[in-house]
């Protein structure tokens, strides 16, 4: 509608055909949907966007993100490209304590390290893939439904001790509820025992977007296979370092966090 709306519009005013269309809240956690004349190179902050043959592309704006990012654009046949800031509202994170995790988890002795870092290396690589993947154009469903136990952002203080921020959304649900997945996709990770993460899943869904789902106790699918939208990928648990069941679910852009709550429509009440 709003896209009909701008055309409509440009038509009107005799806008440059070269206008870039940015659609997003343009907040800190978010994505950014884009269309640009189709052939064109585009560029968020130096990186080299994937557009697609009809000029659309996505990206996401980090949880840190700077108050002011730069988009650059090159239409086919312009000289040189052209250029565009727009400002990113700041989010005001909470802190929130953790204590009574088991010890090993918060501060792993030497001895787990290079499994760690190992475990750490898979998972950059998943994030790091960049395919032509649909599912991004997607209105993102919730992969499951109940209370919402942990929200994005929250800097983490566990047993004490500052760690990194929480970087999805924690969604309050029994071992063995079916996780399904949010959006098109093709799992890039399946793993059923990592340090922190325990049973983790991850879905491409093309662009560099991607879900990563989190204490999972079974995982229904394998490295590989195409998945749709509510198929049934995983059982939730509360492997890893989880205080109680529960699925924790993130979305990135390639290393770049994502809230999935910023994708999704209210979540309706769960029958239960
Ligand atoms: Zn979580």
């Amino acid at each position: 509608m709003r896209r009909a709306l701008a055309a409509l519009l440009s038509g009107l005013l005799a806008l440059p055909a070269s206008a870039l269309e940015l659609e997003g809240s343009w907040q800190q956690g978010s994505l950014v949907h884009g269309q640009a004349a189709p052939g064109s190179q585009v560029w968020f902050q130096d990186r080299a966007l994937r557009v697609s043959p009809q000029g659309d592309f996505v990206f996401g704006l980090d949880r840190d993100e700077p108050p002011e990012v730069e988009l650059r654009w090159q239409e086919p046949g312009d000289a040189a490209p052209q250029s565009r800031r727009h400002p990113v509202a700041p989010r005001p994170w909470k802190i929130q304590r953790i204590d009574g995790l088991p010890q090993d988890k918060v501060e792993p002795p030497a001895a787990v390290m290079a499994r760690i870092e190992r475990e750490q290396a898979l998972l950059n690589a998943a994030r790091d893939r960049d395919t032509e993947g649909q599912g991004w154009r997607q209105r993102f469903a919730w992969a499951a439904t109940g209370r919402i136990s942990g929200v994005f952002g929250n800097q983490r203080i566990l047993n004490g001790i500052p760690k990194q921020p929480h970087y999805g959304v924690d969604v309050a649900v029994p071992v063995g509820t079916p996780i399904r997945a949010p959006a098109d996709g093709v799992v890039s990770l399946a793993e059923p025992d990592l340090y922190f993460t325990g049973g983790t899943l991850m879905i491409d869904h093309g662009h560099g977007l991607h879900s990563i789902m989190v204490h999972l106790s079974s995982l229904k699918v394998a490295v590989g296979d195409p998945v749709r939208q509510g198929q049934v990928v995983a059982l939730s648990g509360k492997t890893g370092r989880a205080t109680g069941p529960h699925l924790h679910w993130g979305i990135g852009w390639f290393r770049s966090r994502v809230d999935p709550q910023t994708l999704l429509p209210p979540m309706a009440v769960p029958a239960r």
